[in-house]
């Protein structure tokens, strides 16, 4: 039934008919919650209702039949209800602890002809949770590298830390394949970011029957794309010119004007940035730094990021003190000491700004600076 004075035939339903009773009656009137162990956690309401919540990785792109088999485990376990988060878990809301465990063995058995888990449980607290990533070479048209491939080898190098919770700290990871990022890499712990190395290709011939010439032109955000003329074959077109020392391979041309891709095998790979947060427990929220310029494309296990990444992960959890974030770590250890412990080289390459003025220290500002 339409929630009172909403216009229900335009747009998503509104989203508290599906809130399951518990929320819906104890609706912003919770006076905690507390992890009970990984991935179940107890919210405790200001009337003294409680629900256990089991959460559990996903896979992110699913099957009907996967998402089918979700819907047959909330019928079964939780009066219908489930919940995506937004770094792509699945939740479900059972009634009493013992409930809670009975699920979280339930999930943790389903799995794959392989043998690999379905739905695991973890996710909580001082380990890593589901990795949030964009579309990959899959979806979207700008991808410099691969999200799901990427981010599965990850996800099987982290995976303990997924189940467990015996790290200093939450560690957020993210995964954008392109820097428009749709995805969270400024602000995770650990991000894995597609970058494109090459400015866009131009097909001069198809460039203004597809394109928009204006709207590309506008869509550079250095200036680099200018209208122009082309003369192939005897015949003029009319077309874009860039000066490729002006283009950051940001790939928003290529948004606007298909004629323009710039995806490349050896021009594109990953960069990673550590030190990023959201959170303001304790310290500020940061901004993640660059802190490995480039990684080739290594489909489909990715070995060489995924090795460093392990190394980061491993190095912090041994070093760093309890409840101290990644990037925390790092400014106290000195991110000099961050790039040694972690067998890292610092190159040019991981200076943001070299032009600017000699006051902003490395240390203060978001990126190394001069
Ligand atoms: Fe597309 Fe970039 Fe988003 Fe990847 S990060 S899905 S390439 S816009
Ligand atoms: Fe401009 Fe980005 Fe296109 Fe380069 S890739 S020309 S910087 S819009």
């Amino acid at each position: 039934k339409p929630m009172e004075g909403r216009i229900s035939d335009i747009g998503p339903r509104h989203f508290g008919e599906y809130l399951p009773p518990v929320i819906k009656d104890n609706f912003g009137k919770w006076a905690y919650h507390e992890i009970i162990e990984p991935g179940v956690l107890l919210h405790v309401a200001d009337s003294g209702d409680k629900t256990y919540t089991v959460r559990a990785g996903t896979a992110r792109l699913m099957t009907v039949t996967h998402i089918r088999e979700i819907c047959d485990i909330a019928d079964k376990f939780s009066g219908g209800y489930v919940r995506f988060t937004t770094r792509n878990n699945l939740e479900f809301q059972v009634e009493t602890e013992e409930k809670a465990k009975e699920l979280k063995a339930f999930l943790n058995d389903q799995k794959f002809d392989g043998g690999s888990y379905k739905f695991p449980v973890g996710g909580t607290g001082a380990g890593v949770t589901n990795i949030v990533h964009t579309q990959g070479w899959v979806h979207c048209h700008t991808p410099a590298t691969d999200a799901s491939g990427t981010v599965k080898a990850t996800m099987d190098v982290v995976f303990d830390d997924f189940q467990d919770m015996k790290l200093p700290a939450p560690v957020r990871i993210s995964m954008a394949c392109c820097l428009n990022m749709c995805g969270a890499v400024h602000c995770s712990d650990i991000a894995i970011l597609g970058i494109h190395r090459k400015p866009p290709i131009l097909d001069h011939e198809y460039l203004d029957n597809l394109c928009e010439i204006p709207l590309a032109v506008a869509a550079c955000p250095t200036g680099a794309v200018r209208p122009s003329k082309v003369e192939i074959n005897g015949e003029t077109y009319k077309t874009v010119a860039v000066k490729e020392e002006r283009c950051m391979f940001c790939g928003n041309c290529y948004t606007m004007c298909p004629s323009m891709p710039l995806a490349d095998k050896e021009g594109d790979g990953i960069a990673l940035m550590v030190g990023g947060k959201i959170s303001n427990r304790i310290t500020k929220p940061a901004f993640s730094k660059v802190v490995v310029p480039f990684i080739p494309n290594e489909p489909p296990r990715w070995p060489t990021m995924t090795k460093v990444i392990k190394k980061i992960l491993d190095t912090y959890a041994a070093d760093a003190n309890k409840y101290e974030r990644l990037g925390d770590w790092a400014n106290r250890i000195g991110w000099e000491r961050f790039f040694e412990k972690c067998d890292l080289p610092f190159s040019e390459h991981l200076i943001d700004d070299f032009r600017d003025p000699a006051y902003y220290t490395w240390r203060q500002t978001t990126q190394f600076k001069w």
